[in-house]
């Protein structure tokens, strides 16, 4: 059997190493165009901040690939494939055959359009390579950073630079901050402790086009026809699953690779996991990209099982974000935002001395989605319960009122 893995991200580690654990033999190839033993994505923005040296994030050592018997095409990109034929053709004109294919290419960060965007010094922050590249900048004497999108990517840049003493201002479209994760109230919390901890958060604010000096970026013109001085710029505005070369494939897509509860994509033998697979969602209950860590590693698993002939269902996943920021500690999951008031039901309480926020949302007697600011401690328990889809019929009020969960809980049979 011969087992291609293309990515080296969480999805694609845990994949090899689930692969591994039970074929011992078989033959494993992994494909990925960042030539590094794996890292932890999450954590670069911590080589942007100085707080970790770049040895700090790898989640693996160095004789990774090699006690695993992985063969390894690093530092390659794929550029399209064969279906029929059962081959990847890479870049550097070289191809691989397999049995059993499974992307895990993660997702790629959304270009900007505008005049200016390929002056130097513009960045995105995706890969380890963007994080060693802004620093660089700072070293060579960068000073007054914009960041663009206040997604989590824009968010956790704009820290990175603020404590490695960067002037700093987030530019955003939305009304506040982490709009994608969070609510109106906690968006404007949020936003409110970023301004008090010395963030600009201009809303409402984009860039039409950047200048540039000697080849490097100095200014931006925003929409509202202002000009503001920068000398480095970090473009936040989202990411999109990284399927480009999946074109004229016949691999189905919408946003991402759809797949299907054993994570097979729409072609025999090949699977699909992490930020590039649109696979069941426990909450809205079709298919959805859910872009983050413990997702991608927990699909990257189930996909090698299935792809070993070991059937394993993918309960969905749960879109879930746990940030501190600053002081102010921010859990949030499943269905934030309703879209639809009479189908669910939604409680919240607000202590503005305290800083604190609750709200909870039901489809009928379940918890399908909380916010919680500042009062975090057992949000795990709430998100178990969106996880199980348990009915809490009369005991929503309670949920609401108390912060210990557990105990109440354990008299609830
Ligand atoms: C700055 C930042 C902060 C984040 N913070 C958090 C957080 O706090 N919590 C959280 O849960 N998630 C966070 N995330 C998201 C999390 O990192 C991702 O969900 C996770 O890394 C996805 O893993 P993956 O294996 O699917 O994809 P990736 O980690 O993106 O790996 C994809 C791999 O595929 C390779 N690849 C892509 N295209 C090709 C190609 N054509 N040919 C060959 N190789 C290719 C890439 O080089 C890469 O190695 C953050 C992400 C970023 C960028």
């Amino acid at each position: 059997m011969k087992y291609l893995i293309i990515g080296n991200g969480v999805a694609g580690i845990q994949a090899a190493e689930t692969l591994r654990e039970i074929d011992t033999t078989s033959t494993i190839i992994m494909v990925s165009k960042e030539n590094t033993i794996p890292y932890s994505r999450p954590l670069i923005s911590y080589i942007v901040s100085g707080e970790l040296e770049n040895r700090e994030i790898f989640i693996r050592p160095e004789d990774y690939y090699e006690k695993l018997k992985i063969e390894t095409y690093l530092g390659k990109t794929v550029r399209n494939m064969d279906v029929e034929n059962r081959k990847v053709f890479l870049e550097s004109g070289e191809s691989i055959g397999w049995d059993r294919l499974l992307i895990a290419t993660g997702a790629d960060p959304r270009v900007m359009k505008v005049d200016g965007s390929d002056l130097g010094n513009i960045f995105f922050l995706r890969n380890l390579d963007d994080a060693v590249n802004i620093v660089k900048s700072c070293d060579s004497g960068a000073r007054k950073a914009i960041v663009l999108g206040g997604g989590l990517v824009g968010f956790k840049a704009a820290y990175g630079l603020l404590k490695r003493g960067i002037d700093v201002s987030i530019l955003i479209t939305s009304p506040y901050p982490l709009s994608q994760v969070a609510d109106t109230r906690s968006g404007q919390l949020i936003r409110k402790t970023l301004e008090d901890y010395g963030l600009a958060v201009e809303v409402g604010k984009s860039v039409k086009a950047f200048e540039g000096r000697d080849g490097k970026v100095c200014g931006a013109l925003l929409n509202d026809g202002q000009r503001v001085d920068c000398d480095l710029v970090v473009v936040g505005k989202g990411v999109d699953p990284a399927i480009s070369f999946l074109k004229d494939s016949g691999v189905n897509i919408n946003r991402g690779i759809l797949v299907d509860e054993n994570l097979r994509s729409s072609v025999p033998d090949i699977y699909a996991a992490g930020d590039v697979a649109e696979a069941p969602d426990i909450v809205w209950r079709d298919n959805r990209v859910n872009a983050i860590w413990p997702v991608a590693a927990e699909q990257g698993r189930v996909a090698a099982y299935n792809m070993l002939g070991i059937e394993r269902r993918y309960q969905g996943s749960l879109g879930r974000n746990v940030i501190r920021i600053f002081d102010l500690d921010f859990m949030a999951g499943g269905i934030i935002n309703p879209p639809d008031e009479d189908r669910y039901e939604v409680l919240s309480v607000y202590n503005e001395k305290e800083k604190k926020y609750k709200k909870l949302v039901f489809e009928e007697d379940r918890l399908v989605g909380m916010v919680l600011v500042n009062c975090v401690e057992q949000g795990g328990v709430l998100l178990n319960l969106i996880a199980q889809r348990r009915n809490l019929s009369s005991r929503k009020k309670e949920l609401l009122d108390r912060e210990d969960y557990y105990s109440m809980l354990r008299s609830y049979r």
